[in-house]
């Protein structure tokens, strides 16, 4: 990697909460190929599949993209497994989400930086005015506001086009067609959520994952489990998200596909009890994607990160408006 390029990442870096060792320092940079030198396909190594998905729209037919958690598993509580341990070492490129959403993955990735492996967190390109969070740590559920999920394919194309600058061409215009598609999805995605009536713009889920969403989309965002697996007084909070549900007559709310729906259930029941016939409005895909399907286009494909937003703004309207 060239100076100019490792003193830009480095700079990314310096706006996140990640530690500045996620991008190969000059020193480490040594310690690997400058730039791609072995044979294609580019093996890259994600964690997510949201993740996957912006390397595999950029890469195309130069990279192979395997990707560690797939549908249903939380990134907050997954561990390596050996096997984890042998991809992430032969990869060529690692890229990570970041922001710790990957809680116990987060030393592994950090030791294999270290070591001057080429390992990127998508998130660093974020600035600190991007971000949300409280008490220094930041939400990592970037992917919900698709704009910055945009930025974050940017910082992909750069790492792409910078370890292999002979496909440099292909990467850039690769990236500006998926590009292209995000900015649509979100345009698609205001047009839908502003049938909802303003004052029924109010998302339950069973954990705090959605304030990127909320924010970016206008919509009120509770997390249930975020509030509940806390204190006591986490309890009367609970108690006042079921008194607002009632008085203000919302319809739905969600579980997840990665977390257990017993707290979003258990909310249900104290709206039933005071009157309120509330509805369980179906399933969103938060920290995970959905199963794949080869026979399915993208944007119906909840396998896809377009597919997976596009089936959460369907449901959500359909169960709200
Ligand atoms: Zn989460």
């Amino acid at each position: 990697m060239c100076l100019a390029g490792v003193l830009m990442l480095a700079l990314w870096g310096c706006n996140s909460s990640e530690p500045p060792a996620t991008v190969a320092t000059q020193k480490d940079a040594a310690l690997v190929p400058k730039t791609h030198s072995g044979s294609y396909p580019i093996r890259v190594v994600c964690t997510t599949g949201m993740v996957g998905d912006l390397v595999r729209h950029t890469g195309g037919e130069h990279v192979q993209v395997h990707v560690l958690m797939g549908p249903g598993v939380d990134p907050h509580l997954y561990k390596a497994r050996p096997n984890d341990l042998r991809l992430l070492q032969q990869a060529d490129l690692v890229f990570y989400s970041g922001l710790h959403l990957e809680g116990r993955l987060a030393e592994v990735l950090e030791s294999l930086s270290r070591q001057g492996r080429r390992v990127y967190a998508v998130t660093s390109a974020l600035t600190a005015e991007d971000l949300l969070g409280d008490g220094g740590q930041f939400d990592p559920h970037v992917w919900f506001d698709v704009r910055l999920w945009h930025k974050c394919l940017g910082l992909v194309r750069e790492v792409l086009a910078q370890y292999d600058p002979a496909h440099r061409e292909s990467y850039q215009a690769q990236a500006e067609r998926y590009g292209a598609k995000l900015l649509a999805l979100d345009e698609w995605m205001r047009n839908q959520l502003a049938q909802i009536p303003k004052t029924q713009r109010v998302l339950v889920t069973a954990h705090d994952a959605f304030r990127y969403f909320g924010r970016a989309y206008e919509i009120e965002v509770y997390g249930i489990q975020g509030i509940s697996t806390e204190s006591e007084a986490s309890l009367r909070e609970i108690d006042a998200l079921v008194q607002m549900l009632v008085a203000r007559r919302i319809k739905a709310i969600f579980v997840e596909s990665s977390v257990n729906p017993r707290h979003v259930q258990a909310v249900v029941e104290s709206c039933r009890r005071q009157g309120h016939e509330i509805r369980i409005g179906g399933e969103l895909f938060s920290d995970a994607l959905g199963e794949f399907r080869p026979d399915v286009p993208e944007e119906e494909n909840p396998g896809t990160y377009i597919g997976m937003m596009r089936h959460n703004v369907r449901t959500i309207v359909e169960a709200l408006r």
